[in-house]
């Protein structure tokens, strides 16, 4: 089916014609400059992938980064704590994820589907088990994206119940400007975990590289707009739905020492209707609270720059998970050498 409307007919070709100059202007001579050419695979492919992360970056500086000063949800006098967080965005979407997916996810998906004896075109998970489904690719889409969320919400309540994974999130919660960049402020140890448990369900659920791809830019861009300083709630019911900025920033809330749990909630990626029903959804349309971290050995990510942070925040880890103390769920602090203390029997708490 081809639709005939002038303006998406000309959008798309003029996405063709980008895809092309850059295939055959930038990816085929650096690929064969650095001896690459087999392993790149289709060089059109290549430039595509570029071409969404070039785009997935003017979304973000070029919509949400407005939106922050139009309507923003805190007013600052200065920017200066988005700027590490910008950094690793741009680092993150121009290059290690993309590597990262190249280099590890993809040939271990082709690793799995080998080895499950069917070629990479055979049907598997889903598709296999209800081939109706075959049929309905984009029933079947909603499905997957649905099942994807769900995973991603539970892995995200186990990253805080864990305190050596918390360790590693915690790092995502000690921005105290929680802006449209926030989203990649992440250890890249962590990045590695989720990517592995993310692309595990997807394998799991039969998704292909293609759709894969397409949900995580849809969940990404999802995230950086509930991460943006924008004070937008989707109204009662599209808020118990989806997650909206100032939903999102409730999970990023400062610990309140009036009622020290109220932080657990909100845990939601793109659907907030996993808290709805799991009972973890907190709304205060009104009020909008401080972000940050209570801890002073995680609130010290602040003053450290891109290469420091990823350095601290692995030596929290490494302490936290070769100690007991490190996988027994619940809050924690962390106290001198890093070693994790239950919120319980900490001053300040987490
Ligand atoms: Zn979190
Ligand atoms: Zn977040």
């Amino acid at each position: 089916m081809t639709l005939d409307i002038p303006l998406i007919s000309a959008v798309a070709q003029a996405w063709q014609a980008g895809v092309t100059a850059i295939s055959t202007g930038l990816v085929q001579p650096a690929g064969a400059a650095l001896g690459l050419t087999e392993r790149l695979g289709n060089p059109a492919d290549v430039a595509e992938a570029l071409m969404i992360s070039v785009l997935h970056l003017v979304l973000i500086g070029g919509v949400l980064r407005p939106l922050e000063s139009w309507w923003p949800a805190e007013r600052w006098n200065d920017r200066h704590h988005t700027r590490v967080d910008r950094l690793n965005t741009i680092l993150m979407i121009m290059g290690l994820f993309p590597l990262f997916s190249f280099v590890v996810l993809t040939p271990l998906a082709q690793l799995f589907s080998e080895g499950a004896g069917a070629g990479a075109d055979a049907p598997s998970g889903l598709k296999l088990w209800v081939p109706w489904f075959n049929d309905h690719p984009w029933l079947l889409f909603g499905l997957y994206y649905v099942l994807y969320d769900l995973a991603y919400y539970l892995m995200h309540r186990t990253q805080h119940l864990i305190p050596w994974w918390w360790a590693l999130h915690s790092m995502h919660h000690s921005q105290r400007q929680m802006s449209c960049w926030t989203n990649d402020r992440t250890s890249y140890i962590d990045g590695v975990l989720q990517s592995f448990v993310l692309a595990g369900v997807g394998l799991v659920m039969g998704v292909d590289a293609a759709e894969f791809a397409w949900m995580t830019l849809l969940s990404e861009l999802m995230q950086n707009l509930s991460h943006a300083n924008v004070r937008w709630d989707f109204g009662t019911l599209g808020g118990r739905l989806f997650v909206s900025p100032l939903f999102h920033r409730l999970h990023h809330m400062k610990r309140d020492p009036e009622n020290p749990a109220l932080h657990n909630c909100n845990y939601g990626q793109v659907f907030s209707v996993w808290d709805v029903l799991l009972g973890t959804a907190r709304y205060e349309p009104d009020r909008v609270r401080e972000t940050g971290v209570s801890d002073p050995v995680v609130d010290a990510d602040n003053d450290l720059g891109l290469v420091g942070q990823q350095l601290y925040v692995a030596r929290r880890f490494w302490s936290a998970v070769r100690r007991r103390a490190g996988w027994k769920p619940g809050d924690v602090s962390f106290g001198p050498g890093y070693v994790p203390v239950p919120d319980t029997d900490a001053p300040h708490g987490r």
